[in-house]
């Protein structure tokens, strides 16, 4: 039985994707071009070449302009960064985001720290990193910061509240503490050597699952009113629906969560489309702060 509310990600993703539609609008009719997202997808990874179509449609539909570079499998580490720092230069362009997995001869780390900062819009460069752990303005990490919109929709001002955050990869775990912890948070980040997880997590206002083992925090781990956010996108196997489908899931057992959150958010349609609407939020900020223009407050 379902007694949580549920957080549609989906929903709330389609209206800041409108006010962003709405910013580039007034940004252009200012006189500016429309802001520009450079991605670079090197080889053929079909997961990698799914959530680039989907950036680019979302980019495009929100009226952005959208330069694609596909690269081969075996381009070099020295391509890729003559390819950075072309676009580095190019006044057309305001963000650029390299798709990771990166094939193995290409130090992903050189390449995200060869990125120009301010056109950083996925937030991983380390001057960026840095920015966000002192309080300074930064291009934050998409996931995390849809996170935290879906949460501060909820409550409002989170003072106060103890969040959980497991797991404590770069892209999702650690800016979310981050986050949690700027907006005046008690935060704990748990991960695989934490010990008595389910216990930490019982002290929670706040569970973020971030850990990329599907359905692994169960109902009992939830206490009683908590909001719980699942990261966590996992391919299992779905008999049910057919001998040799699958389906999606979450870092959550959906089911027995809902029966002790007060509020929850469901895989797939929670998190997932938040993380392309910040993108697009990260690339209208991005050219409004090139241009030296205010940011609409309407995104964030
Ligand atoms: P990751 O880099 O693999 O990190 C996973 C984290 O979970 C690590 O910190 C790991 O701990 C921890 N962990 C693993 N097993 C654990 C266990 N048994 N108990 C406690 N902690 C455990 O993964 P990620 O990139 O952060 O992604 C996490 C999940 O979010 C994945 O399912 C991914 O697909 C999904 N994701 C979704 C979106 C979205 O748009 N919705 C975006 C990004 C990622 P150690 O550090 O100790 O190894």
């Amino acid at each position: 039985m379902t007694s949580a509310a549920i957080i549609d990600g989906k929903a709330f993703a389609a209206g800041l994707t409108e006010r962003i539609g709405e910013a580039v609008s007034q940004f252009c009719a200012d006189g500016h071009n429309a802001p520009g997202l450079a991605v670079v997808l090197v080889g053929q990874d079909p997961a990698s070449e799914v959530y680039v179509k989907n950036k680019i449609r979302t980019t495009k539909a929100a009226g952005m302009r959208s330069i694609e570079h596909r690269l081969d499998i075996g381009t070099s580490e020295d391509d890729l960064l003559t390819l950075i720092d072309e676009m580095n230069a190019d006044d057309s362009i305001d963000g650029i985001l390299v798709q990771l997995p990166l094939p193995k001869q290409i130090n992903a780390d050189a390449v995200i720290n060869a990125i120009d900062p301010d056109k950083d819009v996925d937030g991983f460069h380390v001057v960026n990193v840095g920015r966000l752990s002192i309080g300074q303005d930064a291009h934050i990490p998409c996931t995390p910061y849809g996170c935290l919109m879906l949460l501060q929709d909820h409550y409002g001002d989170l003072s106060g509240k103890s969040a959980v955050v497991v797991g404590r990869s770069n892209i999702v775990g650690k800016p979310m503490a981050q986050l949690l912890l700027s907006a005046n948070c008690t935060v704990t980040v748990a991960h695989s050597r934490s010990q008595d997880l389910p216990a930490i997590c019982r002290e929670a206002d706040i569970v973020i699952a971030a850990v990329g083992r599907a359905e692994m925090i169960d109902g009992d781990w939830i206490k009683p009113g908590a909001v719980v956010i699942d990261v966590g996108i996992n391919r299992i196997p779905a008999p049910e629906r057919g001998e040799g489908k699958t389906r999606i899931t979450g870092d959550v057992d959906f089911n027995s969560a809902a029966t002790k959150a007060a509020a929850i958010t469901p895989v797939p349609g929670g998190v997932g489309p938040m993380t392309i609407a910040c993108l697009l939020r990260n690339t209208m900020v991005a050219a409004a702060r090139r241009k030296g223009v205010a940011v609409p407050p309407s995104i964030g």
